[in-house]
């Protein structure tokens, strides 16, 4: 059996104070932590699974839907080496550092806050991380879909039992709105609205965003194709 836990981790920083909603996939006892926000949130992951009552030793893999929600994951796999991390192979080199994150160039490029910037360069890189391929069974009908756009190798998790989308980056959710990030921190446009048409005929109930949580509607497919026929012309 498949289910979904989401948590509700807080960014605080100076101005800044926002959730993040990492999600937990739990199949039978074993749990697969998508995304794990930012540097310094091991603690509060931690706690997380201790409030959700999910035991973090249960944790078999951590996926990154891109290296921009990789923060905690290396204090994760120092604390618990039994964790497998995987991405998508276009995402390893930055996951490894052998990149600069897409991120921080972003953030240095439009000006970012100061503790942001600071904070991306404190992310700590992986050692070693397994490569995840697109439509790739993760288990019982948890499947990878390489989702481009916000960033080349971005990838959304379809799990299909529960006509559920994890979708990263792809989407967010706003005051209850579902839309696409805005064009700066959208590195391909073109790639992008093409990911939405690959994911607007799944069966999909619900959308779990990094930003905003959950998402859901009885006309979800509506949602998608409105998005996308609107899609960065206005
Ligand atoms: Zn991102």
């Amino acid at each position: 059996m498949t289910e979904l836990i989401t948590l509700q981790l807080l960014l605080e920083m100076g101005e800044m104070r926002f959730y993040i909603y990492p999600v937990v996939v739990k199949n039978n006892d074993d749990l697969i932590l998508i995304d794990t926000g930012y540097p310094m949130f091991l603690p509060l992951i931690e706690k997380e699974f201790e409030t959700k009552g999910l035991n973090i030793r249960n944790l078999r893999q951590v996926i990154l839907t891109h290296h921009d929600h990789m923060g905690a994951v290396k204090d994760l796999v120092m604390k618990y080496p039994d964790i497998k991390v995987k991405c998508s192979a276009e995402q390893i080199p930055y996951v490894l550092g052998k990149k600069k994150s897409l991120r921080l160039e972003q953030a240095e490029k439009f000006g970012a806050d100061n503790g942001f910037i600071q904070m991306l360069k404190s992310v700590e890189y992986l050692n070693s991380v397994l490569e995840l391929r697109d439509n790739e069974i993760i288990c019982d009908g948890v499947k990878v879909i390489e989702t481009s756009g916000h960033m080349p190798g971005h990838i959304s998790i379809y799990i299909e039992p529960i006509k559920t989308l994890i979708s990263g980056d792809m989407l967010i959710s706003e005051g209850g709105v579902l839309g696409i990030a805005d064009e700066q921190f959208v590195l391909d446009k073109e790639a992008e609205i093409n990911s939405l048409k690959k994911i607007v005929n799944l069966d999909i109930e619900k959308i779990m965003c990094f930003h905003g949580g959950e998402y859901k509607s009885n006309n979800l497919k509506e949602d998608l194709e409105k998005i996308i026929i609107k899609g960065y012309n206005g």
